[in-house]
């Protein structure tokens, strides 16, 4: 079988201001001028997402939201819709961030409808799920993290394309990483789990890695069995660091 390209998704969360456009200007570039096998995404805070589809046009960089609400139109005051990204330009959306998880108190039923919305507008989404660092010590996480999977893929997604992001929240910003055979033992049970829930599209779903994924140790991590590609934050605002993870696919 043919061994799938990686896709490497970059997360700019709430950073990224009118100048910062250039940095996405100079993936285009590098990445028109110096071509690697990978599917390669951006998704900057939502301000930017109909400037930024200027900036990447039809080149190889792939644009994304960060959220959407789980309703397509309303009296949602400050909310962003999934049409409204696609509008703006988004193929891709992140949904379940464990930032949105934590501090915006979502579920995963809350998840699971605003996958459903994502796909309605025809949205790729990339759903996080992972655990926090008491869940890992009590040795509780694959069971967690299945259980998320479980309950945040709504049976909408047996037909689609869509991504699973691997992301231990105690990963998330703080340099720290899960070792080579803990990634692999999760991303095994995340498989298994998707295979259970949506069949035939979970074989297919790659499953992304994120968490403190850097230029050196970014080819370790994307050469574990199942590793997908990778989800990456602070690694993605600089073009110059994005690059080099990219180019380790
Ligand atoms: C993220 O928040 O999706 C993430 C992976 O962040 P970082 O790479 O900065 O740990």
């Amino acid at each position: 079988m043919e061994t799938p390209v990686k896709l490497i998704v970059g997360n700019w969360k709430m950073n990224g201001l009118t100048p910062a456009l250039d940095e996405a200007g100079a993936l285009r570039q590098a990445l028109e001028a110096d071509p690697v096998n990978a599917r390669v995404g951006l998704c900057p805070p939502a301000t930017l997402i109909a400037p930024m589809a200027s900036t990447l046009g039809a080149g190889p960089v792939e644009l994304g939201g960060q959220d959407c609400h789980d309703k397509d139109s309303g009296a949602f005051t400050g909310s962003v819709s999934a049409p409204m990204l696609a509008d703006a330009g988004a193929r891709l959306v992140i949904l379940g961030h464990s930032e949105r998880r934590e501090g915006c108190g979502e579920t995963d039923a809350d998840v699971a409808a605003k996958v459903e919305a994502a796909l309605r507008a025809g949205l790729e989404p990339i759903v996080c799920v992972g655990e926090s660092l008491e869940t890992r010590e009590a040795g509780q996480a694959v069971a967690f993290v299945t259980a998320q999977v479980r309950a945040s893929l709504p049976d909408a997604l047996k037909e689609r394309t869509f991504a699973v992001a691997y992301e231990p929240i105690w990963a998330i910003g703080t340099g720290l990483t899960p070792t080579l055979d803990q990634i692999a033992e999760v991303h095994a049970a995340i498989r298994a789990a998707l295979v259970e829930r949506v069949g035939e599209a979970g074989h297919r779903a790659p499953i992304l890695y994120g968490g403190s994924m850097k230029p050196d140790n970014a080819a370790d991590i994307l050469a574990v069995p199942d590793v997908g590609g990778g989800l990456v934050g602070g690694a993605s605002l600089k073009a110059e660091d994005f690059i080099r993870i990219i180019r380790a696919a």
